[in-house]
């Protein structure tokens, strides 16, 4: 325990699957935590959230390993909660829904180790939601239950299920655990009386891009599953709610679900292919990834302040910017009120935002990205020749900006604050999605992002028929088959929107 008895021990809910559904307070404590103890169902991307130097350990259950009790877990949480780091216990879903979060806290308690439990999206809700039934409904659904199919269902006299009650419920039953149970879980709810006729809907994998649901009523549902050969983790909904995926459906209906694509990055274009290939559904592995580090020195920043007040611009591109901008004030012992002499541009609402939360409302907040635009912004604000410019940003921004205000007869000192390099930490992902055979596109933006990828990875280690290669255009074409990368799809439209339509179109 530290000083003041705060928590040391957090049990997260990590939601259900899809990284996104992560909560805020789930990835600050994952981005703090010294040691992780995580489970099967909490998907894998997550970990990328922890710190370099975080342990990680698996506890879940896997075929062929040695699986942790529950004493085990418990006396784990215990002996890291004791040493005063911080523990975050990461669970699929809620910590306290099926996840024996309960177990956990008495234990830690009766321990006396103070812990937090952070709710995650429970995978009963988000299947519904991702298969398009919303679990309440105001004419069809005014209560939900959770339930457990994990008991013996043979059982029934010792059951801790009321299935008469059950069977008379009006609501929607939410069953998890339930797949290899469901021929007599649907049979015991129509002895009991339920309509066999109830709609009713299994969701596998929900929120993931292996998603799959199958719709039936009570009585055909358990034949749909053996028919589809649908297996864990699966949700089963019972209620007239399920028929509403017919029209709800979306999650399913994108045209890349299922498909698992590889970005390698270049700057910002990355994150913009990124974005709009998750939106089609696809499942996007962006490599490498970006950390941020210092400069290499700062004799160029120091400089910069020392003749401070010359400037009359400060122009701020990123929030990276801002927060390195201002550590650096800090550390050579200035402040807010240095900065009374320069007006200050701020590149996009959330630079904008990052400065105000240093107190300073900028001058100019120019929306558009591309340096046309700012320069015109700044030109229209002040004539720009002979102002003299600072601007605060990283390594490998692009030079269109600084090179724009010099022809306009502007002064510019382009500073260095941060660097943006490339991380390396998740290349063991990459590595095992070829070794399994689960990627289905490699996506080449520029020449420089194959480089970026064959500085990673070496395709050739991992002969696959199941991955196509997809480039932008001709050079970049050219510089794949000089790294022997051939059978490459390339875009007919040499932009990010052409290089989407021919994957769609494949
Ligand atoms: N604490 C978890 C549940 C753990 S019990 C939660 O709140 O979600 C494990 C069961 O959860 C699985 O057998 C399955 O029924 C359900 N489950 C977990 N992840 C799932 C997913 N992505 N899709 C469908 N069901 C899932």
């Amino acid at each position: 325990m530290n000083d003041f008895g705060q928590p040391q021990v957090f049990l997260v809910g990590a939601g259900p699957g899809d990284p996104g559904l992560l909560t805020l307070r789930g990835h600050e404590l994952l981005s703090q935590a010294d040691v992780i103890l995580y489970d099967n169902l909490v998907a894998p991307e997550l970990l990328q959230f922890a710190g370099e130097a975080a342990e990680k350990i698996y506890v879940g259950k896997r075929a062929g390993r040695h699986q942790y009790s529950q004493e085990e877990i418990n006396a784990l949480l215990i002996e890291h909660g004791k040493k005063g780091v911080i523990v975050v216990r990461l669970k699929g879903g809620d910590p306290c829904i099926f996840g024996r979060g309960g177990e956990e806290a008495l234990a830690l308690k009766q321990a006396q180790i103070p812990f937090e439990i952070v709710p995650g999206i429970t995978a009963g809700i988000a299947a519904c939601s991702y298969a398009g039934i919303p679990i309440t409904h105001r004419n069809m659904a005014s209560d939900v239950a959770f339930i457990t199919g994990h008991e013996d269902i043979t059982r029934i006299d010792d059951s801790q299920i009321d299935w008469k009650a059950l069977a008379a419920w009006r609501g929607t039953i939410v069953f998890y655990m339930a797949v290899t149970k469901i021929e007599a879980i649907c049979q015991r709810l129509m002895d009991y009386g339920m309509d066999k006729k109830t709609p009713a809907a299994i969701i596998s994998w929900a929120t993931t891009p292996k998603q799959m649901t199958c719709s039936a009523s009570l009585d055909d549902l358990s034949q749909v599953v053996k028919d589809n050969n649908i297996r864990p983790p699966a949700i089963i909904v019972i209620g007239k709610v399920a028929a509403l995926r017919d029209d709800l459906s979306w999650f399913e209906s994108r045209p890349l679900l299922g498909k698992t694509v590889v970005v390698t990055r270049a700057r910002r274009q990355a994150s913009e292919l990124t974005k709009q290939l998750k939106y089609l559904g696809a499942h996007v592995l962006e490599t490498p990834t970006i950390k941020i580090a210092p400069p290499d020195n700062l004799e160029k920043i120091q400089q910069a302040f020392e003749k401070l007040m010359d400037y009359d611009w400060i122009v701020f591109t990123s929030t990276n910017g801002v927060e390195a901008f201002f550590k650096y004030l800090f550390l050579y012992q200035l402040d807010g009120r240095d900065l009374v002499k320069n007006k200050i541009a701020a590149v996009g609402t959330t630079t904008s935002q990052a400065l105000l939360n240093y107190g300073i409302s900028a001058d100019l907040v120019p929306e558009t990205f591309t340096s046309a635009a700012i320069v015109e912004a700044l030109r229209q604000s002040d004539d720009i020749q002979g102002l003299r410019y600072l601007l605060p940003r990283t390594n490998i921004a692009p030079k269109e900006l600084p090179d724009a205000l010099k022809e306009h007869g502007g002064r510019v000192d382009d500073v260095v604050f941060y660097q943006t390099q490339p991380d390396f930490q998740h290349q063991s992902l990459l590595e095992k999605y070829l070794d399994q055979d689960r990627i289905d596109w490699i996506v080449f933006t520029s020449s420089s992002t194959v480089k970026n990828f064959t500085d990673q990875i070496s395709l050739k280690n991992y002969s696959s028929n199941k991955y196509q290669i997809a480039s932008i255009g001709p050079q970049t074409t050219t510089t794949l088959s000089k790294a022997e990368i051939n059978n490459v799809v390339e875009a007919q439209e040499h932009t990010i929107h052409g290089l989407i339509k021919t994957i769609l179109s494949y």
